[in-house]
């Protein structure tokens, strides 16, 4: 998960008919879905034992200004916060509040797949095959004498293909394999992607395919007071960060509010700006400065 939060969805979520039956209905498979993810990201809040971030205080503040401050949580998130080796078997290391989560972050401290569902699928006999971009999916042709009912076309996104020029002259001929499961992982685009190429070579699929595409955050917003970005953006790995923490963003997010009960109150997080983004949000303040001087 890129920004680490691990909060369970509102029950009410489920009640909404977009989701196929199976899903929402299974209340039981659901569970424990949720507690082998619980399981294995071993998501908790920022300790309240570690430094306070000036970000934590400063929102905080905000919200008892507000009457709000009983809707302010610190959420789970999947974030190591000691030095331990993970349910992967991969050793983890406590984070250095650097707050580029969202973009990727080197300390060690974050739960990603890298970390733990890739060597746990290792673990367990997984054979995994890197560099290469799946174009699409077709049903074996029985002539084709292969054995499973699925064939995944893919570049092998190597140097030295260009050999293996196909019969036209100006692509190169794609690689496949055969199986007779075929879970498609490409994400909300990549699957979609891949999908809609197959479709076109005869693939069958569902006619909602592309379709009622939204982003899972309606709104994004920056805010930018007197005290410039600190706690905000992102920062390299500090040497000993526990005589700065004040300044230091932490992992990202540290606070949510929750929603009211009655779902009117939108899920709000506040996360860190990695630190390859921090130039654009440098552009985007002097450009607000600009506008508010009227000039
Ligand atoms: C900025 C940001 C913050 C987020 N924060 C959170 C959060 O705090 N909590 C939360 O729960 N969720 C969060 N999300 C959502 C979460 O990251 C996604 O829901 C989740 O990563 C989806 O997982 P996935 O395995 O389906 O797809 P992905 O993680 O997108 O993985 C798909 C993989 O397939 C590969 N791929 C794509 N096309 C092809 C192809 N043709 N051939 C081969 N490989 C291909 C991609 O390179 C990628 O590695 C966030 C998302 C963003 C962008």
């Amino acid at each position: 998960m890129n920004a680490n939060t691990a909060l369970r969805p509102n029950p009410r979520i489920w009640d909404d008919n977009v989701w196929p039956e199976e899903l929402a209905q299974d209340k039981e498979l659901l569970e424990q879905s949720f507690q082998h993810a619980l399981n294995m990201l071993q998501p908790e809040p920022y300790p309240e034992n570690w430094p306070v971030l000036q970000k934590l205080s400063t929102l905080e503040t905000m919200a008892k200004g507000a009457g709000a401050h009983d809707k302010f949580i610190r959420p789970p998130i999947a974030v190591h916060f000691k030095d331990a080796v993970n349910p992967a078997g991969v050793a983890q290391k406590a984070s250095t509040l650097t707050g580029n989560d969202t973009t990727g972050i080197n300390d060690w401290s974050k739960n990603t797949t890298l970390m733990n569902y890739i060597p746990d699928a290792w673990n367990h006999g997984a054979e995994i095959f890197t560099c290469c971009n799946v174009i699409r999916v077709d049903k074996a042709s029985k002539k084709s004498g292969t054995s499973g009912p699925y064939t995944v076309y893919f570049e092998w996104q190597e140097p030295g293909r260009e050999a293996f020029l196909s019969d036209h002259g100006n692509a190169i001929t794609p690689m496949f394999i055969t199986a007779d499961i075929v879970v498609l992982g490409a994400g909300a685009l990549g699957s979609t992607e891949i999908l809609l190429r197959s479709s076109k070579t005869g693939f069958k699929t569902s006619n909602q395919l592309g379709k009622h595409f939204s982003g899972n955050g309606d709104v994004s917003v920056q805010g930018v007071h007197d005290n410039g970005l600190q706690g905000v953006c992102g920062n390299f790995t500090p040497p000993i960060w526990l005589h700065s923490a004040w300044s230091k963003p932490g992992p990202s997010p540290v606070l949510c509010v929750t929603p009211c009960e009655n779902g009117t109150t939108p899920l709000m997080r506040f996360i860190s700006v990695p630190i390859i983004v921090r130039g654009v949000l440098l552009q985007w303040r002097d450009s607000c400065a600009w506008r508010l001087d009227g000039r």
